[in-house]
């Protein structure tokens, strides 16, 4: 395609990486496009009544990127670095994420260029609901199913749900996931990317014989994704020696206290404040010696510049593509060094117990939660073992391997589906 509408460096990046893999598995240049480009993309405008009395209109995105296999699935995110080419970049990924798993689903992702943290509760809620009501034209149980991301939670997907169901006239459980358990969620979903991460992690730990109980780890990013992790690695003996959020970031040694590190949080929102110790600055933190580096935050984290001082031995993406296409050939040049654990692998565990959620609704039976675990692992096991394995076939990073088996699923569904008309 010679001109779109996405643009920017998040969606450059996706853009490399299909490029790369696409090489690896020699897809044909005419077949590229229709892999790589989403099929869809909506923006709307969505405007609320503030507290003050002004009306303000806030820009907001949904991008589905294909079809072939079912609905398509996917994050909302609210964060002020939200625009069309990183929903885009984002819904990509979902593709390549679910495809490995072996989800019916398309990718999708979208978000509201809006700082939620700025927002008092009525207006994150009338920003919600009316986000979801410009959508309904779009979205559905069958089309396009919505769940969390940065910025939003389970209640905003209660609202989701609540305002989609008023307007159909009855309650649709299925058309979100990631809502409470009081409004039709699963059980485990609020963990399921964290316990996920903290699985592969144990996973990527035997493999190279590390013990768990002698390993330690640092944390970047103490939302969802990054508080579960850090608890569940300390579950298992891991010492968490770092972890940090946008206010503040804590290095300590002798390991610092999970569990008041989550108190602090519930309480403040903010990991500032939590003690006057141990306090460094958060890009001297991704540089700390430890075995266990997990960025759990934004996209680009690891970049060229710090990839080289790396000291971890175990590179976990808890976030969407927190490390950049020059990152991956300095970590690919520095050879056994660092295991990297992808983060369409990595962090899969939330779309996997998404699925599980909507499968749940479509059914109205629901499982308990050892259930929702016993098949988390099962999934997440295969996936770990598909993708070492394919890595040292073919001698790619796993990157390339967990991608090359995504993107391998979408075509060969698009390849045997054929082009309508
Ligand atoms: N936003 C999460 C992700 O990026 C979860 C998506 C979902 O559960 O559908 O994987």
């Amino acid at each position: 395609m010679s001109t779109s509408i996405y643009s920017g460096p998040v969606f450059a990046m996706a853009r490399q990486q299909f490029a790369q893999v696409a090489d690896h598995l020699q897809i044909l240049e005419m077949d590229r496009d229709r892999l790589l480009y989403p099929k869809r993309a909506v923006a709307v405008s969505c405007p609320i009544h503030r507290d003050d009395g002004r009306t303000e209109v806030f820009q907001g995105y949904r991008v589905q990127h294909h079809l072939t296999l079912g609905p398509t699935k996917g994050g909302t995110r609210f964060a002020t670095s939200v625009d069309i080419g990183e929903v885009a970049a984002l819904a990509i990924w979902m593709s390549w994420k679910c495809a490995l798993a072996g989800l019916p689903y398309g990718g999708a992702k979208g978000g509201i260029t809006v700082d939620p943290y700025a927002l008092s509760p009525r207006e994150l809620e009338g920003l919600s609901r009316r986000y979801m009501q410009e959508m309904i034209p779009f979205v559905g149980p069958h089309t396009d199913v919505m769940a969390p991301d940065m910025g939003t939670n389970e209640q905003v997907m209660a609202w989701f749900m609540d305002t989609y169901s008023m307007y159909q006239g009855q309650t649709i459980n299925e058309i979100v996931t990631g809502k409470p358990v009081s409004a039709g969620g699963t059980l485990g979903r609020r963990e399921a990317t964290g316990r996920g991460v903290a699985y592969l992690v144990g996973r990527a730990l035997d493999h190279l014989g590390i013990r768990a109980d002698r390993a330690t780890a640092i944390i970047q990013g103490f939302g969802n994704v990054g508080s579960v992790t850090a608890y569940c690695l300390a579950e298992r003996g891991v010492k968490i020696v770092g972890v940090c959020d946008h206010t503040a970031a804590y290095h300590d040694p002798a390991g610092l206290n999970v569990a008041g590190l989550q108190r602090h949080m519930a309480k403040n929102g903010q990991l500032a404040g939590f003690s006057a110790q141990g306090l460094i600055e958060p890009a001297e933190l991704l540089l700390r010696k430890c075995d266990v580096l997990v960025p759990a935050a934004i996209e680009q984290v690891i970049t060229g510049e710090n990839a080289p001082r790396l000291q971890c031995r175990i590179l976990a993406e808890g976030a969407n593509g927190p490390t950049t296409p020059e990152a991956d050939a300095v970590l690919q040049q520095r050879g056994d060094e660092i295991f990297v654990l992808p983060d369409i692998l990595c962090n899969a565990g939330g779309v996997i117990v998404s699925y599980f959620e909507w499968v749940q609704d479509l059914q109205r039976l629901f499982w308990e939660e050892t259930e929702v675990f016993d098949r988390l692992y099962r999934i997440l096991e295969r996936s770990f073992q598909q993708t070492i394995a394919r890595a040292k076939r073919d001698r790619i990073s796993h990157r390339m391997a967990a991608m090359a088996i995504g993107v391998s699923v979408v075509q060969s569904a698009k390849q045997t589906r054929g082009l309508f008309p």
